[in-house]
């Protein structure tokens, strides 16, 4: 493993910023280089990358074979505008994507980000119902406690009210109403098998659209595992199927946000490869270029580009750097890492493993309450009271202070506080690399265990 040095240089430049970042009152150490499934700051300090930043890094840092994939784009063909020309890089990657996406997606539009795919997806939706002459349908149903990006759309669809606080007249304008998650561990009922639950979940779905008006309801949009608002809450058995069905009796269509969960992260390309659900139109980001590169896709059904082809034969929707070239290129090495290494399965058995190395360290902890997850995108909620799952007083910042000591000992993690309805607790989301080793899963649980329990005493009586 290599340590680098940091110069001197370096280190005098972590002390003052001209960038904005989003705690403005904070001063954050300044990352210099990374190897593998760790970071090095400008004094030399390695940190875990037990997260992938925000489950970004899916092949941890400085995987060599993406790193020679984007120079030789580089070296050839950087950037060309979509409107003008397609590139070979931009054409492997869409072929390599659909011929994996479940059956009947045959286009992807290339975006730069996880808000960008969302945006797209919702835009889609919208211009196909209108080519269709069905100009009605302008409503968008989707969860409580979700969270679908940041540009004004995605808030308006996700439910994240610290974010939205500052735009509600804004995104108001926007037709969205929220359903309830699918989030077993507060919602499911003592006297309900998790399948039963699925379904009276998926039915407030028909019950919203039946109270707007189907004729007015464009689409329903849902992570297909909920990740940083509730915490890698995967849908109960039947509620996607179930969903799917209540959808099409309706004519509404089904948004599937797998911008956090998508792309390998459950040991599936597509998450709801899992769950047997095809929806029609799926929003990636994040892991498809794993952090090499900024990139996000939008995948698209057939029969709605068809419409859209025969219809007025344009989008309505793009960005100048839709299928950049550099971006393609190393999504496709990252994507064809994935394959050549055979890591989704060693990302369901490593998944297992760390779920069963958190049970064995902090399973019986009284303030764990639930230990949850998919593959390697697990999660851990904190409660004041395992009986009752009262949630930790969120004056109290457990989750900001648990990010903190957690940097403090070498861990990069990402715990969220319960966002909407006080009914969900603070809560730690795990993502590493798709290739962390055992002796790295070991050093994540350690500095996780050490971190909580620090947390714990500064934060409760
Ligand atoms: N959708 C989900 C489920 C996300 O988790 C995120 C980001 O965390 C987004 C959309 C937005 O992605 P980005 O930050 O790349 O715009």
């Amino acid at each position: 493993m290599v340590s680098p040095r940091p110069s001197q240089a370096a280190l005098a430049r972590s002390a003052s910023t001209s960038v904005l970042h989003r705690q403005l009152n904070k001063t954050y150490p300044r990352a210099v280089s990374a190897q593998g499934a760790f970071l090095y700051d400008a004094s030399g300090k390695d940190y875990l990358d037990a997260s992938g930043g925000a489950a970004v890094c899916a092949l941890g840092h400085r995987h060599p074979r993406v790193i020679d994939a984007i120079k030789a784009q580089l070296d050839t063909l950087a950037y060309a505008h979509s409107a003008f020309f397609t590139s070979d890089a931009a054409e492997e990657l869409g072929d390599w994507l659909v011929r994996r996406a479940p059956l009947g997606f045959g286009r992807v539009m290339f975006v730069s980000g996880g808000s960008e795919a969302v945006e797209a997806a919702v835009k889609l939706a919208r211009q196909v119902h209108y080519e269709r002459g069905d100009t009605g349908r302008v409503h968008f149903i989707a969860r409580r406690q979700s969270y679908h990006g940041n540009t004004l759309g995605a808030l308006a669809l996700g439910h994240h009210p610290a974010r939205r606080a500052p735009y509600e007249g804004l995104i108001g304008r926007f037709p969205v109403s929220h359903i309830a998650p699918c989030y077993a561990y507060r919602h499911q009922r003592p006297d309900e098998t998790a399948e039963v639950y699925g379904l009276r979940a998926a039915a407030e779905l028909e019950a919203e659209i039946l109270r707007i008006g189907p004729e007015q309801v464009a689409a329903f949009v849902a992570e297909t595992v909920s990740g940083s608002t509730i915490g890698a809450a995967p849908p109960a058995p039947g509620y996607l199927a179930h969903i799917r069905r209540i959808c099409d009796k309706y004519g509404v269509f089904l948004i599937l946000d797998e911008v956090m969960s998508g792309m390998g992260r459950t040991g599936h390309l597509f998450a709801c490869a899992e769950d047997d659900v095809s929806p029609d139109f799926i929003a990636v980001a994040k892991g498809i270029g794993a952090g090499y590169q900024p990139i996000g896709a939008m995948l698209a059904r057939d029969e709605h580009v068809q419409t859209i082809t025969k219809g007025s034969g344009a989008l309505a929707h793009g960005h100048t750097y839709m299928a950049h070239a550099a971006a393609c290129a190393g999504a496709l090495a990252v994507q064809r890492v994935i394959e050549d290494e055979d890591l989704l399965p060693r990302v369901r058995a490593s998944g297992a493993r760390l779920r069963t190395m958190l049970s064995e360290r902090l399973g019986d902890h009284p303030n764990v309450g639930d230990i949850r997850g998919r593959g390697l995108f697990l999660a851990m909620e904190f409660v004041a009271d395992r009986e009752s799952k009262t949630p930790l007083n969120p004056r109290r910042k457990f989750a900001a202070t648990l990010k903190d000591v957690a940097m403090e000992n070498g861990l990069i993690c990402y715990p969220a506080s319960g966002t909407a309805d006080g009914v969900s607790g603070d809560h730690v989301l795990l993502a590493p690399p798709f290739n962390i080793s055992e002796d790295e899963l070991t050093l994540l649980v350690e500095r996780l265990g050490r971190s909580i329990e620090e947390s714990l005493a500064q934060t409760t009586p």
